[in-house]
């Protein structure tokens, strides 16, 4: 091409109006004809000629070149050619409102935020009167912080109730469970409500964690209008807010509905609503409906997956998922770590972060330490934790966060430094939470460290950062040296602070049904049955020569009470109910809220010998495999 768009500017205007000069024996389409290819251009080398055609034929001040220029401008978007898209409007002499509000599109949906504000100001300063598409198109770029000013411009302009604005506006205001206020203002305001601004809305409230607020709205939307989308943000709003079982039930009613039809992100958040519960068979049948529905396996199916079975117990599955996998990404290789340290192999997990480097290329992540590090803490592999802890920032630029520095309390707790872990945690560049505090707690209590016991947790009443596991470890540090005095007294400082003991719930999934326990819990329908079996399963444990430990009991009660109570914490009634409610010698999957204690730990290996049954336990720490009389942790946890 000889001329450039200058050059062919600057030519007279007489020459330039026509549109099917002929030149060398070819006729060039009329302008109307070469807006209609490039619409249906596929492929960018044709726009690219439609283009230098129309520089090479003077098409610029032909009244029918803003359409052309428009669809140039979309040509090249569609093929992925933002940069030439965007670099149009610098091209045009006077752009129209479309072009502008087009390239706005183009750059906010790109993710292009300041280039579309430059855009936004260039058009303003041109005097040039937005519509509600430029609205709606600089919206997407907005944050919660700037979505104010370009909400005056929305009021300034009339167009507070259009409904796209206001979706946009309400979009942006939802957006991160931001300012809910106004999006609900915007939101009340609108005249008509699309399924669009509806789902907006919800989203909003399901983000702040507000879900009967979401349900509320959700239930108002018509049911024929109530797309997938909107059944996501509800499923997904229950399960990351501690609603995992109306998840779950949500889920079922939308397939007993028919329609509208679950897709990839439907099923992500319902299988995390099972990892949360342990719901194995739930689990299960969702697999088996991603194939029978044929919904894609892409890399965020596979992940939550491996996910829900390594978190409800069944490893062996999560593995099979993991190797079948066609592509993995550094998530995926995450959470099969994650799922073989929490089950306690942690060789594998060490094996497997070889592997991600190695054969896959990939580069580990913070969360790819904190999954190492607790391997390394599971397995009491002290050396390999700590030089792994300082590769992280040595070797792979990660500076570690709270998450590792727990790791590593964990770990040197473990091996009887506490010492160590204590300085750790003074000199940490942030302040330790309640987590860190607690697991060196435990540590102290489980090495019959007394002194520094009582030393941090006194320095953590001082403070006032302490949670109800706190109080629990100290009183049970009196209570294993006898100090009944000094069990009262923590007792009477937990009621001055109002301090509540979080209750142990434990939960066993049978027949497509969770059913929860709590200590001395007598509600299950089956209470009766439950309770012999836990007598019958005591004396038996008995005989074989088992004596309760009662170090294990907060409450400083006469010997006989305190073996009552140990006998029904949640774990034992949920294995009881397991025991009588399922086939002899399958096995039994118990998830528990709270760390299991010694007592039941020991009660649990004894069951699992005498029964024959293999008992799987996730506690808030990991996963116990209880098998013929000893448990995968070693006796350490
Ligand atoms: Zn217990
Ligand atoms: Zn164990």
């Amino acid at each position: 091409m000889a001329s450039s768009p200058i050059l062919t500017t600057s030519l007279p205007q007489k020459q330039l109006t026509t549109s099917s000069s002929s030149a060398a024996g070819f006729r060039l389409p009329p302008p109307e004809k070469l807006a209609v290819l490039l619409d249906k251009s596929e492929s960018v080398d044709l726009v690219k000629q439609i283009h230098a055609a129309i520089l090479r034929r003077n098409l610029f001040l032909h009244p029918y070149h803003p359409v052309l220029n428009l669809k140039l401008h979309r040509a090249y978007a569609s093929h992925g050619k933002i940069h030439h898209s965007l670099s149009l409007i610098h091209q045009t002499i006077d752009p129209d409102l479309f072009l502008f509000s087009a390239a706005i599109n183009t750059a906010s949906t790109n993710g292009l935020r300041d280039q579309a504000f430059l855009l936004y100001f260039q058009l303003l300063s041109s005097e040039t009167v937005p519509n509600e598409f430029t609205f709606s198109s600089i919206l997407k770029s907005c944050s919660t912080q700037s979505v104010k000013a370009v909400h005056t411009h929305v009021l300034k302009f009339g167009l507070g109730l259009d409904p796209y604005v206001a979706t946009g506006l309400v979009d942006v205001y939802a957006r991160g469970g931001g300012d809910v206020v106004s999006a609900q203002k915007v939101f009340d305001r609108m005249p008509e409500r699309s399924i669009v601004s509806s789902t907006a809305m919800i989203t909003c409230y399901a983000k702040q964690g507000n879900v009967e607020a979401a349900r509320a709205l959700f239930e108002r939307v018509p049911e024929t209008e109530r797309d997938i989308v909107s059944w996501n943000v509800m499923i997904d709003g229950y399960a990351q807010h501690g609603f995992p079982c109306e998840a779950l039930m949500l889920f079922r009613e939308l397939l007993a509905k028919g329609r509208p039809k679950p897709d990839e992100i439907t099923v992500v958040a319902t299988l995390s609503a099972c990892s949360q519960i342990g719901a194995l068979e739930s689990g299960r049948w969702i697999h088996v409906f991603i194939k029978r529905s044929r919904i894609r396996v892409n890399v965020k199916v596979c992940t939550a997956l491996i996910d829900m079975y390594s978190k409800c117990g069944s490893l062996e599955e999560a593995v099979s998922v993991f190797n079948d996998a066609p592509r993995k990404d550094v998530v995926a290789w995450n959470a099969m770590i994650a799922g073989y340290a929490v089950h306690g192999y942690s060789q594998d997990a060490l094996r497997l972060f070889d592997e991600m480097q190695g054969t896959a290329g990939l580069q580990p992540t913070d969360i790819t330490f904190v999954a190492t590090l607790q391997a390394c803490a599971h397995a009491g592999l002290v050396e390999e934790g700590v030089r792994m802890f300082e590769s992280m920032g040595q070797e792979y630029g990660i500076k570690p966060k709270i998450e590792h520095y727990g790791c590593l309390v964990s770990l040197l707790g473990r091996a009887g430094r506490l010492k160590q872990a204590y300085e750790i945690i003074k000199n940490m560049e942030m302040e330790a939470d309640s987590v860190i505090w607690s697991s060196l707690l435990g540590s102290c209590k489980l090495r019959g460290d007394f002194v520094l016991g009582k030393e941090i947790t006194e320095y953590l009443i001082r403070r006032n950062i302490t949670n109800s596991g706190t109080y629990v470890l100290l009183s049970n540090m009196y209570a294993s040296v006898s100090d009944y005095e000094g069990v009262a007294k923590v007792r009477s400082l937990m009621k001055e602070k109002t301090i509540v003991k979080e209750p142990g719930v434990s939960a066993i999934e049978v027949d497509d049904r969770v059913h929860e326990f709590r200590a001395g819990d007598r509600n299950h329908l089956q209470s009766k049955e439950i309770y012999t079996m836990v007598r019958k399963m005591s004396e038996r444990i008995k005989s074989c020569g088992y004596v309760p430990d009662t170090d294990a009991v907060l409450q400083d009660l006469e010997e006989t009470e305190k073996e009552e109570s140990l006998e029904v914490h949640s774990e034992r009634l949920a294995i009881a109910y397991g025991l009588i409610s399922t086939k002899p010698g399958s096995p039994l999957r118990i998830f528990k809220n709270l760390r299991v204690c010694s007592d039941c730990h020991t009660v649990t290996k004894l069951i699992s010998k005498i029964t024959g049954r293999k008992i799987v336990m996730r506690d808030r720490n990991r996963f116990h495999h209880f098998v013929d009389g000893s448990c995968s942790c070693g006796d350490f946890w």
